[in-house]
């Protein structure tokens, strides 16, 4: 459920950077795509972060602090390590690192200096300045990754476990709970989820980027099905290859235009809220006209999930370089999950007493 880390960069930022752009690139005349993506930046510091990073990409150092990922020569060969290791494609990375360690240097030099002068954190490249820890780029957001995927495993076990060995199985070892398979894939999309999640807050490159955005994009266009097939009792496999298809289709379409063709922030954050946003109607919804036993976990869920909403929107910057709202809403995931896992087993449970019943 990283779904909303778009939210950290458009919106009133996106419009703000359209008007600044042009600004911007003359101002500069650097050619870097990256620079446009650039938000939060007052003009008259702008310049100086570019010649930062310029200057630390040619000597390797900001200050007395020097980087090992920038020892290659001017003529594009690397200086050190064995020849094996000397490949263009070896030393594109350690341009790469040296960049975002130049960056990131650039970065803390200039927040100290700001601090200095009583001036609060700006975003850099449209996010916040974190502190890194042993190399990670945002530890807290990635611990509670973590936590969140080992939460959802342990949802999804429990489950497991419920299902095939604490209640009754039919007598070809199916299940008597309908949506069973459909929880399944549910866990295993969330897990993945999560997983790329804590990928990309340890280390922000455009793949691990974009393989968080399209696992969170496929778990919340799953969870969207899901959320229709279970508020509307869906049973019937026709009918649910009615409803999915064209959810599916949807959002593969959204995932390879987001992969192959434009990385619209914009765009997919629309696309996400909206998703978001119905498959929460649909569960309040049901939640209030159901008489389902655990009805009440599924209120406090979605209530949870649209307060916890409101760290993204209200975004704040990381305290002491560290918790900022994105990594907040993080934590609030956790005590989520369990109970809506707690939720899926109780609607099994449920689900199998009604149909055992039927069947006596
Ligand atoms: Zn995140």
């Amino acid at each position: 459920m990283a779904q909303l880390h778009w939210t950290l960069f458009p919106s009133s930022s996106l419009l703000l950077l359209l008007c600044l752009l042009p600004l911007l690139h003359a101002s500069t005349g650097d050619s870097d795509p990256i620079y446009r993506q650039v938000s939060s930046f007052s003009l008259s510091n702008f310049p100086w972060f570019q010649a930062c990073v310029d200057q630390c990409e040619k000597t390797g150092c900001v200050g007395k602090n020097c980087f090992q990922h920038c020892k290659f020569s001017s003529d594009g060969k690397s200086i050190d390590g064995p020849w094996y290791l000397q490949e263009p494609l070896y030393l594109r990375w350690k341009q790469w690192d040296c960049r975002s360690d130049c960056r990131y240097n650039c970065m803390l030099a200039r927040e100290e200096e700001r601090e200095q002068l009583g001036h609060k954190p700006i975003k850099y490249h449209g996010k916040w300045p974190f502190r890194r820890v042993y190399g990670i780029q945002e530890p807290v957001a990635v611990a509670l990754s973590a936590l969140n995927l080992s939460m959802q495993f342990h949802g999804w076990l429990s489950f497991f476990i419920l299902l095939y060995y604490k209640l009754p199985l039919r007598s070809d070892k199916r299940t008597y709970y309908e949506y069973t398979g459909l929880w399944h894939i549910y866990g295993i999309l969330s897990m993945n989820s999560w997983f790329w999640s804590a990928v990309f807050h340890s280390r922000d490159v455009e793949l691990t980027e974009k393989l968080d955005y399209s696992s969170a994009v496929a778990l919340l266009g799953f969870s969207l099905i899901l959320s229709i097939l279970r508020a509307f009792n869906v049973r019937d496999e026709a009918a649910r290859v009615m409803v999915a298809a064209p959810l599916i289709a949807f959002v593969t379409t959204h995932i390879l235009y987001l992969n192959f063709y434009k990385l619209d922030y914009g765009l997919n954050m629309k696309v996400c809220v909206a998703m978001g946003v119905v498959k929460l109607l649909v569960w309040a919804i049901w939640a209030g006209i159901t008489r389902h036993p655990s009805r009440w976990k599924l209120w406090f869920v979605v209530l949870g999930v649209g307060l916890a909403m409101l760290l993204e929107i209200y975004d704040f910057p990381p305290y002491q370089g560290f918790v900022d709202a994105h990594a907040l809403w993080h934590a609030t995931t956790i005590p989520l999950s369990y109970l809506w896992w707690s939720f899926i087993r109780d609607d099994a449970e449920f689900r199998t007493l009604i149909l055992l019943k039927k069947i006596k």
